[in-house]
């Protein structure tokens, strides 16, 4: 399944945000023989139509959508001279599917900040510089070997093109993913290229901060159009000790509504480029990972491959829709079910029943 790599530089609050997410690790409370990686936290994608789901149709239990994030050892300037932990978190970061990196914006002169101060923009941009370089490194290699293949394979011109082009991008300070409309992911995948992955980004606030909104703005436009999300890694630990009275006040305490992690959650799964369908019945009314653009079959395929290779037709109801009609036979005499074939792309909330040849 796809992973967030949560990089950082050092105490900008990366283990404490890690050891919340594990606390809340869905495979440890539901699988418990199940072998769980240590530096893996695996948590639910909180989505309250599930409930709803399994109140309409009686539903035993709840199945709900995950998102997989792994803790990357930190990293430090000079990562990229492939100094020995450097080249190992190179290589971790590699594996990840996007790089969710958390920075620091709460104030405490009891944690050191590396540079001696904190100042986002500042530190945003040394692990960005880390991985531009690892970058250029890795192209500056494969642009001469891609170059003589191009000489001898014409469908190899467009790959060096593509990689000569991304040098450019990258040595004039910018990721590829900052730029990623220019930029041929299709292309350049076989060079495993890091600044390429999509990029979230969690800031790590104090309630002084969380509660500036111009604050709070201001971040999230600087990092636009990635994703990001302010939390008190600190709070979110404390969060999960507490009942669900006592979580809600100390979360109305720092001017939240909701927990960080499920803020967290939601846009680690958005940025993977994932969404769900629904599915529910007497057993269980659950979420199923699909990407963004599947079709029905594919879709279908996600629950078992005989559904993608029988996939006759689903029959899709939107979840507003079954919800405003109370019920399936409700939905289906106002019209609401549809009948959608092998062409159809999912839309995020279709509650669906596969039809397929066996
Ligand atoms: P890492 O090096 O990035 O993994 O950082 P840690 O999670 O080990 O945190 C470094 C220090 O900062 C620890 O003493 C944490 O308790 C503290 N810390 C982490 N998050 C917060 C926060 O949101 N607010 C405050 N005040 N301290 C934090």
């Amino acid at each position: 399944s796809l992973t967030l790599g949560i990089v950082g530089l050092p105490n900008v609050g990366k283990s404490t945000l890690f050891n919340a997410l594990t606390k809340n690790d869905v495979l440890a409370a539901n699988y418990p023989f199940a072998t769980i990686e240590p530096n893996v936290g695996v948590v639910p994608l909180p989505d309250p139509r599930l409930d709803q789901l399994a109140e309409i149709f009686g539903s035993e239990r709840i199945v709900p959508a995950v998102v997989s994030f792994v803790d990357i050892a930190g990293i430090v300037k000079g990562a990229s001279e492939g100094a020995g932990l450097g080249n190992k978190f190179l290589a971790n970061i590699r594996e990840a599917d996007a790089i969710c990196q958390v920075v620091r914006v709460f104030a405490d002169d009891d944690v050191v900040h590396v540079d001696g101060r904190v100042d986002p923009a500042a530190d945003i941009e040394v692990i960005e510089t880390e991985l531009i370089l690892a970058d250029l490194q890795t192209l500056e290699k494969a642009v001469v070997r891609l170059e003589k293949e191009a000489k001898v394979k014409k469908d190899r011109k467009p790959v060096a093109d593509a990689a000569k082009a991304a040098q450019e991008i990258l040595n004039s300070g910018k990721t590829l993913f900052a730029v990623r409309d220019q930029v041929d992911t299709e292309l350049l995948k076989e060079l495993s290229l890091l600044t390429i992955k999509p990029f979230l980004y969690v800031f790590n606030a104090d309630e002084s901060v969380l509660t500036d909104t111009e604050r709070v703005a201001a971040l999230k436009a600087s990092v636009a159009p990635a994703d990001s999300v302010f939390l008190d890694a600190k709070v979110e630990a404390e969060l999960l000790e507490l009942d669900a009275e006592s979580a809600a006040e100390l979360l109305e305490s720092i001017g939240q509504t909701e927990p960080g992690l499920h803020a967290l959650a939601r846009a680690g799964f958005h940025t993977l480029g994932l969404q769900t369908y629904l599915t529910a019945g007497p057993k269980e009314a659950r979420a199923w990972t699909i990407h963004q653009g599947d079709t029905a079959p594919k879709a279908a395929g996600v629950i078992h491959t005989d559904f993608e290779r029988g996939f006759i037709k689903a029959e899709i109801v939107a979840f507003t829709d079954l919800v405003t009609a109370g019920s399936m036979s409700a939905a289906k005499s106002a019209g609401k079910v549809r009948m959608e074939g092998k062409d159809y792309i999912m839309t995020d909330g279709d509650v669906v029943e596969f039809r397929f040849n066996v």
